[in-house]
Parts: structure tokens; C-alpha cells; sequence
């Protein structure tokens, strides 16, 4: 009898051990931090680990799609930065990279009236307050908007070194240096922006707007999963993703060393393992995260505050693909147009149904493609393009180009048009996250979303990735690859003796 009880306790402590070295995990989205933590687990050993994406593709917010004879990107298009930039760094020694012209031309300041004004106070103005914008130094007061900072450094710039600047003027580049901080912090409002947050991340160096060429940006993807450079080495990770899996719970329990978490997928279907990695958006999060958790987050949980205090912004982008480069033909070579806007011109542009073209940041050729325009805007109006039609669009813009650079009348109908929808796409309910000020006023920040929740046995069961986890690179897709490694080293980690 005392050898049989033996023999059951035996048995039972062997079903223990082999529940905790039980290393399965659950991806939850196979985007760049998605693929990036599959990648540091299988190197590490791990081989049960299954990747649930909600769409009918891989990718996420990298999404390169054929037009002309390449690619464009509807997420990301540049690699920022080559010095910390992991994608530049993996990517290099195999790929060269392209530069972008705008790096090194000044903008044409074109006004609503179809005038182009004298160049040099607006590109002196202009190049002043990019300055500042991308210097702001970081010892900067707290809880200060990032727009009134600017204003104060770059009114104090004005009274120094242009006392006699045409009040009209400053006002028109101001409100176009309030687009261009739009258009890098995909932010709403520029006083939404913390710049003491802002200048805790950090900023890979080197080139700022590396460029795919014609090549697109998921040719990342074949680096990261190893497919290239040698095939040989290819990890496989793309056999592990099941597609069209929309995640909605994800139950866990803390105190139960040996449970395992359940994942519930909106057809009802469920998945267990010991460890999930959630790498949706931000504004996914935002949207969900009250039901996504069984137990569900505190609300005074710093991971839940985190949630509903970091910004997430709305980036539009509208690739028009034309027979010839109408536009080298004009005046200027037209590397990028920044259309000012008169009073007038606006109020008009509203009142004819127009008013999403008051969000275009800057129209411009894309490199290494001739015959691509690009439209670039930011801010709310990105959701009422996102809403229109493709012929309204094309129209509208066509009415933009004209108005603003009457020299290319008439403007040929594109051939081919592309436009973008992360604003409104329910996998993703924005384009990237930003350094808000409500995270400085609740002291969170990116780590607190990033932090696991961990059961008992210190075990990470639920893990965060994801560009919105980075704490050095958020908002930039090498953010959300470094997110990924740091994930599968926290899993690793866990198991090291
Ligand atoms: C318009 C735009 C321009 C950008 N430009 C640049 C740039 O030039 N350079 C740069 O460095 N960065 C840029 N970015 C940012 C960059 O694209 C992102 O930081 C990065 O791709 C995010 O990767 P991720 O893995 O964190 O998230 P994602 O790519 O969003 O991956 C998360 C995945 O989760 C899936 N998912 C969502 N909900 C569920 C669910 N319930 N169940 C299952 N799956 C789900 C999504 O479909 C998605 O595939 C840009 C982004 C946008 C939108």
C-alpha cells in the first residue's frame, strides 16, 4: 500500500514538473514585434509556439503592396536611422539602402492662391523652427505642451534674429511647422505631445529616411525570419502563424503555478500555453482592453493607466501612380510641395466639402520612382480621407495640385491610385503611438505596458510587445522589433537556472 502511495506521489510530481517545463507559447499578432519574438524563442530552443493574426496577412502595420514596378508602403516606409536602428543593422550587410531627396532639399512653400512667394524668409523661418522642433533640448520644464515649448523658443528666435519678419509670413510657417510635428508624432494636437517624455526615448542616428528603393519594407521580413540571406537558415516562422484569427479574451490565472493561459478567438476557438505575447496597437488596446483580460486589468493598475494615457496619432498616405512626371516638367522640380493656406482659401475649402485636404502635410515625388506622387497628412482629417471614396480623393487632390501649383493645369488622371486606413481599420485604430502629456502628468511610461503579469512561481504568463512597449524606440518599427526580443528574453530568461 505505502509503495503504491509512493509510486502515485512519483507520478503526480513528474505531471508537475513536465505542466512547468511545459515552454508553449501563443503569439497574439504577427506583426514586426510579432515575428521578432517568435525569432528569439525558436533561437533559443522553443519550438512549440503557434502566431494568431487577425487578418488574412502577415505584417501588420509593415504592408508593402505592388504599384508601379515595386512597391510602396502603406505603413512604414522608412528606416530611421541607421546607428541602434536593429532593422538597419540586420538589413545592411545584405541590402543597400536608398536616401530620400527631401533629406537634403528645402520644400517649396506654395500659397492657396496659386502664388509661389519669395523662397528665403519662409525657407529660413522654416529650417529655424525644424531646428527647434528636433532640438529641444532636454532639460525642459515639466509638464510644458511641446507646441507652447516651441512657441516660447521660437518667438524668443524672432525677436533675436528676425525682429522685421512680415507678420503674415510667421504666421503661415508656424502653421506649417505644426503639420510637420503632426506628421512626425501623428498626433492630433502638438500641445498633446509631453517633450519631457518625448526626450527620454532616443533616436537611432545616421541617416533619418533610409529608403526600401523599389524593394518595399517587408523585405525585412525576410531577415528576420532568415529566409534571406541563406535559405538554408530560413526559421520558418511563417508556418506557425495561422491567419484570420481575431483574439478576444485571454484568461489567465496568477495563482495557480501550473495553469496554463486560454486564448478565446472570436470563431470560438481556443488555444492554451504557458506563456502569451500580446502585440496588437496601442489603439487596439485602447479600444479592448476593459474585456480583453479575464481577470480584468485594474484600473489603478500603472499597465491600464499607461493604456489610457499614451497618445496614438493618425497618419494618411494616398500613392498616385501618373503615365509621365508631369509635375519635373513645371517651374520646379517639385521634391515637395508644403501648401500654405490663405484664410479665405480655407474657409472656401470647407465650405466645398474639401476640408480633409486642410490635413495634407506635403504632397511629393517618391523616390526612386518617377512616376509616383505621394500625399502625406496627419491629424483628424485622416478620418474623413480614410472615408472617402477613391474618386473624391482623386478629385480633390487634383483641385489641390492645381490650386496650389496652377503651372501643372491640367493635372492627368492618375493610373493607379493607393491609399491607407489605420485610423479606421478595427486591428489597429491609429498609426503609432506618441509621448503624451497625460503620461507625464500619471508618471507612466512605455515600461509600464510592457511590464509581464506573472503568476506566483514568478513565471511571465502574459507578456507585452509591440512598438508602444519600447522604452528606447516607441512609435518606430525598430521599437517594435527590439519589443519583440525583449519579450522572448523575458520567456527565455525565465527558464535559465
Ligand atoms: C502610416 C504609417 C507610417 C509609418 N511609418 C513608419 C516609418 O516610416 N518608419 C518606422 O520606423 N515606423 C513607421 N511606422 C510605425 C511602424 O509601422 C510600427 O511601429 C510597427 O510596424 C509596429 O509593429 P508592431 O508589431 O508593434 O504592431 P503591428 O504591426 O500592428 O502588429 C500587430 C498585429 O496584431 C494584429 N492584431 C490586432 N488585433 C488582433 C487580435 N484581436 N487578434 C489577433 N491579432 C490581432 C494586427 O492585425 C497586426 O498584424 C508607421 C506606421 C504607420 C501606420
Amino acid at each position: 500500500m505505502w509503495s503504491c502511495y509512493v509510486i502515485i506521489l512519483s507520478l503526480l510530481s513528474i505531471a508537475a514538473n513536465a505542466q512547468s517545463d511545459d515552454k508553449s507559447v501563443i503569439i497574439i499578432g504577427a506583426g514586426l514585434s510579432g515575428y521578432a519574438t517568435a525569432r528569439g524563442l525558436i533561437e533559443k530552443g522553443f519550438t512549440d509556439i503557434k502566431i494568431l493574426e487577425a487578418l488574412g496577412r502577415t505584417g501588420g502595420r509593415i504592408y508593402s503592396v505592388p504599384f508601379s514596378d515595386g512597391f510602396v508602403d502603406l505603413g512604414a516606409q522608412w528606416c530611421h536611422g541607421q546607428t541602434g536602428n536593429i532593422i538597419y543593422e540586420m538589413t545592411s550587410p545584405h541590402f543597400t539602402f536608398g536616401s530620400t531627396a527631401f533629406e537634403t532639399v528645402d520644400p517649396y512653400f506654395r500659397l492657396s492662391n496659386g502664388i509661389l512667394p519669395e523662397q528665403d524668409l519662409y525657407v529660413a523661418l522654416y529650417g529655424a523652427g525644424y531646428k527647434i522642433i528636433h532640438g529641444i533640448d532636454k532639460g525642459v520644464a515639466p509638464n510644458v505642451p511641446f507646441g507652447e515649448l516651441f512657441m516660447q523658443k521660437f518667438n524668443a528666435l524672432l525677436a533675436t534674429t528676425y525682429p522685421d519678419a512680415d507678420p503674415e509670413v510667421v504666421k503661415l510657417v508656424k502653421a506649417e511647422l505644426v503639420k510637420q510635428v503632426m506628421g512626425f508624432f501623428a498626433a492630433n494636437s502638438w500641445n498633446d505631445i509631453s517633450p519631457t517624455v518625448n526626450y527620454e526615448e532616443e533616436k537611432a542616428t545616421g541617416d533619418q529616411h533610409c529608403t526600401w528603393k523599389k524593394q518595399g519594407f517587408h523585405t525585412f521580413f525576410n531577415y528576420l525570419t532568415k529566409k534571406a540571406p541563406n535559405p538554408a537558415e530560413n526559421l520558418n516562422i511563417d508556418a506557425k502563424v495561422i491567419l484570420n484569427k481575431v483574439v478576444t479574451n485571454i484568461q489567465y490565472n496568477k495563482n495557480d503555478a501550473n495553469s496554463k493561459v486560454t486564448v478565446t478567438c472570436a470563431d470560438d476557438t481556443k488555444y492554451t500555453a504557458s506563456h502569451v505575447v500580446f502585440t496588437p496597437s496601442l489603439g487596439y488596446l485602447k479600444a479592448h482592453y476593459k474585456t480583453l483580460f479575464t481577470p480584468a486589468l485594474d484600473a489603478t493598475d500603472p499597465k491600464a493607466i499607461e493604456i489610457e494615457s499614451r497618445g496614438v496619432g493618425n497618419l494618411g498616405k494616398f500613392f498616385m501612380q501618373f503615365s509621365n512626371p508631369f509635375w519635373a516638367l513645371g517651374t520646379d522640380p517639385f521634391l515637395g510641395i508644403e501648401g500654405m493656406w490663405l484664410e479665405e482659401d480655407k474657409q472656401t475649402a470647407i465650405r466645398d466639402g474639401r476640408e480633409w485636404l486642410l490635413g495634407i502635410v506635403a504632397v511629393y515625388a517618391v523616390d526612386n520612382f518617377p512616376d509616383i506622387l505621394e500625399v502625406f497628412l496627419a491629424g483628424d482629417y485622416v478620418r474623413t480621407f480614410e472615408n472617402t471614396d477613391n474618386e473624391k480623393i482623386i478629385a480633390d487632390v487634383t483641385w489641390w495640385l492645381e490650386t496650389f501649383a496652377p503651372y501643372m493645369k491640367p493635372v492627368p488622371r492618375p493610373l493607379a491610385v493607393q491609399k491607407t486606413k489605420w485610423m479606421t481599420n478595427e486591428f489597429f485604430l491609429g498609426s503609432y503611438s506618441y509621448p503624451s502629456m497625460a503620461e507625464e502628468r500619471n508618471k507612466v511610461r512605455t515600461s509600464h505596458l510592457a511590464a509581464p503579469i506573472v503568476n506566483v512561481d514568478t513565471k511571465p504568463i502574459v507578456l507585452f510587445a509591440g512598438e508602444a512597449t519600447d522604452s528606447k524606440y516607441p512609435s518606430m518599427a525598430h521599437g517594435a522589433v527590439n519589443s519583440g526580443f525583449r519579450a522572448a528574453k523575458e520567456i527565455v530568461n525565465y527558464y535559465l537556472p
